[in-house]
């Protein structure tokens, strides 16, 4: 385990290192000359500096380590991420120990003195550039640690002044802890070594066979085609009616449709609300275990379940002697609940953590190239630490998610319409990656050209696109008098999430000045209806599941059937 600088097992004993220092020395001098053991010292020293300098890259390891994280991963974990990292630390070790060898060979007070100084100051950047990681990825940033290493970037910055004026003990101090951090170093490579074998088999990652396609009985045929649009704040779209798009296809549809002002999310982030919309059941905590296993909590209660042993409604729409298929992004359905299904895609990891980001996007490129890629970050994060807010390490990730993100929902697009016009297909659920920040959509031209300038109101732009495609695509296969439409989102627009991040506009800013909205856009258009409806209580969209089983069972066929029944649900009021 690597331990942060200011833990108190590396941070701590650094005074009375000198101590144990001193006492083991004897032990490895008779095996050595004494200039060899200065030697393997300072190569020793250049290598902890080395790793130092990687340290937020050791950090992005140990949580990429953690088998929850498989639950994201669309195959085992990518060695790459961990092979570049030690060959770009081993790469600046030899680059240290040649700038020391050639301070070495000729030494003067003021080369000796300008080593010192560059070796404190380059331990600084290790902590600080941790302390910036806690601040804003780790999410556990706290007072104390920013205090503490705060402080011991200070005691560097004294042993700076201090060197100038010709004391060297906080050299000497920095100099024994570096080296007893080398420690650290076996343990760490078995530690990974271990991870490995005990890692989880390709097989984990496969998807769940799906069910044999069920001949359709005689009888009247009704299908349900639900849309899930990640992030589709009902306040901003419909509430508000900013920023400004142009809604002609949503407009339509909800002049046809049942619509809900008041519907709330399942929950504020995507892992929680999917599972409760999915199984019907609000879920208060949900806890990443492997790669097919979310734990999900009902709330109130404090045991769990596995997600994939809970009810659903794919299982009810098989016990109903029908066909569901999900079609779907972020969670890995396939894995978890693809053989409740006839067909389903998968497109996993739709916002992962920052690491896991890297480990994809470095095993895509190679080795080597990763090891270039490393050294830039790293500098990145260097330079960032001269800028006040805007950070370039972070807004080139965000346009690496946003190609991602582009992609994935091509993928997801394409095999929804092709599978919305399949007449065998009874309940179709397509989990869309938009309006989802980054925008991977341009509004103004009305395609999917890519620059910084989109924002979450491009995106809006895309939902209504793909409404429109969506409904021609059923037209066109014959199934829009059998096919129901509906169309929820799993929650609203974060903006504690997005601020300041790609797309971030001033709008959105003064838009969400009051926090998040709860409410998500609800409407159903039924099979055969064109008059609509507005539905004024306010309920939970974790009823949308059990109104869609409805509809598939001829229970609810018009907008005054669906308020009465909607009147009639628990949660309603
Ligand atoms: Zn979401």
């Amino acid at each position: 385990m690597l331990k942060a600088p200011t833990d108190p097992s590396i941070s701590t004993p650094s005074a009375s290192a000198s101590g144990s220092e001193r006492r083991e020395t004897p032990t490895l001098t008779p095996t050595l000359p004494s200039a060899g053991h200065e030697k393997l010292k300072n190569l020793l020293v250049c290598f902890s500096l080395g790793n130092l300098c990687f340290l937020r890259r050791w950090y992005d390891l140990e949580h990429l380590k953690e088998v929850s994280m498989n639950y994201y991963r669309t195959r085992p974990a990518d060695p790459t991420l961990l092979v570049a990292t030690l060959v770009s630390a081993v790469l600046l070790t030899m680059v240290f120990w040649l700038a020391w060898l050639w301070v070495e060979r000729r030494p003067t007070h003021a080369k000796m003195q300008l080593a010192r100084c560059v070796f404190l100051l380059l331990l600084m950047y290790p902590l600080e550039s941790v302390r910036r990681y806690w601040n804003y990825e780790g999410n556990h940033a706290d007072i104390g640690s920013n205090a503490a290493l705060l402080a011991i970037e200070a005691l560097l910055g004294v042993g700076v002044a201090l060197t100038l004026a010709g004391n060297l003990r906080v050299v000497h101090a920095a100099k024994r802890v570096a080296l007893m951090l080398t420690l650290l170093f076996p343990s760490l490579m078995i530690d990974f070594g271990w991870s490995r074998v005990i890692a989880e088999p390709a097989a984990a990652f496969r998807p769940k066979p799906t069910l044999p396609m069920l001949a359709h009985a005689p009888g009247p045929r009704r299908r349900v085609v639900w849309m899930l649009f990640d992030e589709f704040d009902q306040r901003l779209a419909f509430g508000l009616r900013k920023p400004a798009v142009d809604w002609t296809e949503l407009d339509r549809l909800r002049s046809e449709s049942l619509v809900a002002d008041h519907a709330r999310q399942t929950a504020g982030w995507t892992t929680l609300a999917l599972p409760s919309v999915l199984s019907g059941r609000i879920y208060g905590r949900a806890e990443l275990i492997d790669a097919d296993t979310l734990r999900v909590f009902p709330e109130g209660s404090s045991q769990g379940f596995n997600w994939r042993d809970e009810p659903n409604i794919f299982k009810k729409v098989r016990a109903m002697g029908l066909n569901g298929e999900i079609v779907g992004w972020h969670h890995p359905y396939c894995r978890v609940m693809g053989d409740s299904t006839v067909r389903c895609l998968d497109v996993p990891s739709g916002n992962p953590t920052a690491a896991l980001l890297r480990e994809t996007s470095v095993a895509d490129e190679g080795a080597l190239r990763a090891v270039k890629f490393l050294f830039e970050l790293q500098a990145g994060n260097l330079l960032d630490m001269f800028r006040p807010s805007a950070s370039s390490a972070e807004n080139n990730r965000d346009i690496y998610v946003q190609h991602r993100q582009l992609q994935q929902y091509f993928q997801i697009r394409d095999h929804a319409y092709a599978d919305a016009g399949d007449p065998q297909i009874d309940l179709l659920f397509v989990h869309f990656p938009a309006p989802h920040p980054f925008a991977i959509y341009n509004r103004k031209r009305g395609d999917f050209t890519l620059d910084g300038d989109l924002s979450y109101a491009d995106n809006l732009a895309l939902v209504d696109r793909t409404v429109g495609e969506m409904r021609r695509a059923i037209e066109r296969a014959g199934l829009a008098p059998s096919t129901s439409i509906i169309i929820t989102s799993d929650h609203g627009l974060r903006p504690d999430l997005w601020r300041g991040r790609l797309g971030w506009t001033p709008e959105l800013e003064a838009l969400t000045a009051g926090g998040q909205s709860e409410t998500v856009p609800f409407i159903v258009k039924f099979a055969g209806e064109d008059r609509g409806a507005v539905y004024e209580r306010a309920f939970s969209s974790v009823e949308t599941g059990d109104l869609a089983l409805a509809i598939l069972r001829g229970e609810v066929s018009t907008p005054a059937q669906a308020a009465a029944w909607l009147d009639g649900r628990p949660g309603a009021n």
